[in-house]
């Protein structure tokens, strides 16, 4: 039996499905979940020593590869000074202005402890904003766990959101509603029938929780015109997109200015981190200067924060986002050339460094209802026969692939030379 095996065994007697995070336990997929001692670069080894071609890159925040040597040197600075003090430290102020100059919406940053932390304050800020109570969001679209965000569709499209997990109070998911991405029609139709009653919008302006999906350019000036109308705060969920799409995110790549962003992943690289930034004039609302409570014992950890600072530092010096570009469209044009080759209909979607693999004969997948159509099943077999040749791709087919500035020429050639061999039996 293997080692992975083993310890999966083990986890499950103490930890809720053996896992600290549900998609790690490989159940869309099937199997075992692979156990990992240590990585390096674009590889990561698991409990057997065998490597792998990583491309999860811990879910986005890996966008320098593994145990980047000026990230590790800062992290262990960062230690042997105090690994926590709950008091400001200079870092923290450096990290913020670096990310104000890096992304031009950001005029104040507020740092948290994930994603989830971040996006949880941004509706609030947008709700104290307004003195509304009502957010959107989009199917497809993940904002991390908090109650008001783990919310689905109704039975109508405008009709008010239903709980997508026990223990979310009805009258929250009520607040709630849930539009299609890239709908434009629908979008126009909810701030009519909700017109001045929408506190804030959320929205990731690149999902990569449905895969990879690209955005209609007019669909996001249509959100950020209607928004404005109504006074209604845009929020840009970037905690996957921020500093891997390009260094101000998709809000660059697309030229929308949104209220408020949320961070994650990369600003942390690789530790625990999210931060909200956004208009001084939004951010200042926000104790101790506003009204708004926002707290957080490690907030601002200075190991995470030279982490983060370390990591956004060397992406801006190697302006990694145009090397990733590149690498990006190397393997996907050998990844569809593969499946030209083999007969296996594909689709894929991507921006540097980000790719959404989809299974279908559609010509293409820009929305939550073609996702659902794909072929998931072919999808798990293209997963684990990958994962037989040393390649981690994501145990879901909801998920982003991700690339980092360590992936060379040699890894991209060995995934699609693997993927010809998968291809050819799928
Ligand atoms: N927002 C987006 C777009 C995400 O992809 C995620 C996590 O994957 C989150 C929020 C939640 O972040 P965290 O897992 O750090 O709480």
């Amino acid at each position: 039996m293997s080692l992975s095996k083993q310890l999966f065994e083990r986890a499950q007697q103490v930890i809720p499905g053996g896992v600290n995070s549900p998609v790690r336990a490989f159940k869309s997929v099937g199997g075992t979940p692979l156990f990992f001692d240590r990585a390096k670069g674009p590889y990561v080894f698991d409990v057997d020593a065998k490597p792998y071609i990583d491309y999860v890159g811990s879910w986005g925040p890996m966008i320098l590869g593994h145990q980047d040597d000026d990230i590790i040197k800062s992290v262990l600075n960062a230690v042997e000074k105090g690994v926590s003090f709950g008091a400001p430290t200079a870092a923290e102020t450096e990290l913020a202005e670096l990310v104000c100059s890096m992304v031009p919406s950001v005029e104040q940053l507020r740092l948290v402890n994930s994603g989830t932390e971040a996006t949880m304050t941004a509706i609030r800020l947008a709700r104290a904003k307004t003195g509304r109570d009502i957010i959107i969001k989009f199917e497809g679209c993940y904002h991390g766990h908090s109650d008001s965000l783990l919310v689905k569709a109704g039975s109508g499209a405008l009709t008010l959101g239903q709980p997508s997990s026990p223990g979310v109070p009805k009258a929250l998911a009520n607040l709630t509603l849930t539009l299609s991405f890239n709908d434009i029609t629908g979008l126009e139709q909810c701030f009519k029938e909700y017109a001045n009653q929408i506190a804030g919008v959320i929205i990731e302006p690149v999902p990569g929780n449905m895969g990879c999906i690209l955005p209609q350019r007019e669909f996001l000036t249509t959100l950020r015109r209607l928004t404005e109308e109504q006074d209604t705060v845009l929020i840009f969920d970037e905690v996957m997109t921020g500093f891997r799409v390009a260094e101000d995110g998709a809000q660059g790549l697309y030229g929308i200015t949104p209220c408020i962003t949320t961070f994650g992943k990369i600003i942390g690289g690789g530790l625990p981190v999210g931060a909200i930034g956004g208009k001084k004039s939004i951010m200042q609302l926000l104790a101790p200067v506003g009204p708004v409570y926002q707290a957080g014992t490690l907030s601002g950890n200075p190991v995470s924060v030279h982490a983060g600072l370390a990591a956004l530092k060397k992406c801006r010096e190697l302006n990694v986002w145009h090397k990733l570009q590149e690498k990006t469209d190397y393997l996907v044009n050998g990844l569809k050339a593969a499946a030209q080759k083999h007969r296996v209909s594909l689709c894929i979607n991507s921006l540097p460094g980000m790719l959404g693999i989809f299974f279908t004969e559609q010509p293409e997948v820009s929305s939550f209802e073609q996702v659902i159509r794909c072929d998931n099943e072919r999808y798990t077999r293209f997963f684990h026969a990958m994962l037989d040749e040393g390649c981690y791709f994501a145990p879901s087919a909801f998920e982003s692939a991700f690339l980092s500035s360590r992936h060379e020429q040699k890894e991209l050639d060995n995934t699609i030379l693997a993927a010809n061999k998968v291809f050819a039996a799928l």
